[in-house]
């Protein structure tokens, strides 16, 4: 039987599957056909590609292992040039794949990113040790080390751009939580919606002690301007794809609701004059949401984005949580080796 792109998509969203950041359900596959011209490389994360007018535009490139795997994955599915690629942010598993594309007998293409990308790219390089010790220890991979070359965005921009490339336009904009530097991708054209690391088919990854200040109440925001674009296919940049507008609406609203109640019962605790570690204790996600499939905490903890003070104190209070004792879950830690191309289903 052959395989179909809608109907696993279908079985990830009913909880059959998992394909999500904590499991890449298809890597290894190449590159699976979404529509008309446009493709999924599963991976972590995914590269989303784009066939338009003879050329080929990337969303997302993947991590340093994937890159040769990807590069000649993209090959297989179009020779046309690969004329422009666009980094959903800076996380070096989605900035790691354009070397084979530079290194063609081709004009070099053109990287597009969020102005503050170059900052973190600086920091990565001032802390080298320091990101290889810390992710080595959450992905409980005592080899890894973290690269210290990068491909610099060609453009950057600051809120929005708006970008042509043959038939298609590519609306970027500006996006806070995660990171600060993302970028969404939006195409009217093909009605497709690019979240880059704003949905991860698990709880929004805003509080991780170890890492650097996250946006809850923006992540919010954004999932909602996100949600109001009346997208019919999602393209996470990991997990599965989602198709349909209700439930591409639906699993936007309903993260974002799933963080402002978070925030809003740390602020109103914290306002009242409740300590944070009770806090801790007490607060808790809405519980109609609690089956939901993409709100399932396998990546990071609700507890990390109260201690996170709902995203409501400015950065530099890492100090607080690094020195705070986080529970050492989540339940099924996500392995390095899920990065390893080339993978059987
Ligand atoms: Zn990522």
């Amino acid at each position: 039987m052959s395989f179909s792109l809608t109907e696993y998509a279908d079985q990830v969203w009913q909880g059959a599957v998992d394909d999500s950041i904590a499991h890449t359900g298809q890597a290894g596959t190449g590159v699976l056909d979404v529509t008309d011209g446009v493709g999924w490389y599963p991976g972590f994360g995914n590269v989303i590609t784009f066939r338009t007018g003879g050329e080929i535009v990337l969303f997302d490139t993947g991590n340093p292992l994937a890159a040769e795997p990807l590069h000649q994955a993209v090959r297989a599915w179009s020779r046309d040039p690969v004329s422009t690629a666009i980094f959903s942010h800076g996380h070096i598993d989605h900035v790691f794949g354009m070397g084979g594309f530079d290194a063609e007998d081709a004009p070099r293409p053109t990287v597009i990113a969020q102005e503050r990308i170059g900052e973190r790219f600086d920091r990565y390089l001032l802390t080298n040790g320091y990101n290889a010790v810390i992710n080595q220890r959450q992905f409980q991979a005592p080899s890894l080390t973290w690269p210290t070359e990068y491909r610099r965005p060609e453009v950057t921009y600051r809120d929005a751009i708006t970008v042509t490339r043959g038939e298609l336009t590519f609306e970027l904009f500006h996006v806070r939580g995660e990171t600060d530097d993302a970028t969404v991708a939006w195409i009217p054209e093909q009605r497709i919606l690019c979240p880059g690391d704003m949905f991860i088919w698990v709880t929004p990854n805003c509080g991780n002690p170890q890492k650097v200040q996250r946006y809850p109440r923006e992540w919010a925001v954004a999932l909602r301007r996100m949600a109001g674009l009346g997208a019919e296919i999602m393209l996470p940049s990991h997990g599965a794809p989602v198709f349909g507008a209700d439930r591409i609406r639906q699993a936007l609203t309903e993260t974002a609701e799933w963080l402002e109640s978070l925030i809003e019962q740390t602020l109103d605790g914290l306002n009242s004059g409740a300590r944070l570690d009770d806090l801790v204790q007490s607060v808790r996600p809405p519980a109609h949401l609690a089956d939901r499939v993409y709100l399932q905490a396998k990546y990071d903890e609700p507890e990390f984005i109260v201690r996170n003070r709902g995203g409501a104190t400015p950065a530099g209070t890492t100090a607080t949580r690094l020195t705070s004792s986080p529970r050492p879950t989540p339940s099924s830690p996500v392995r390095w080796p899920s990065w390893r191309a080339g993978r059987g289903r």
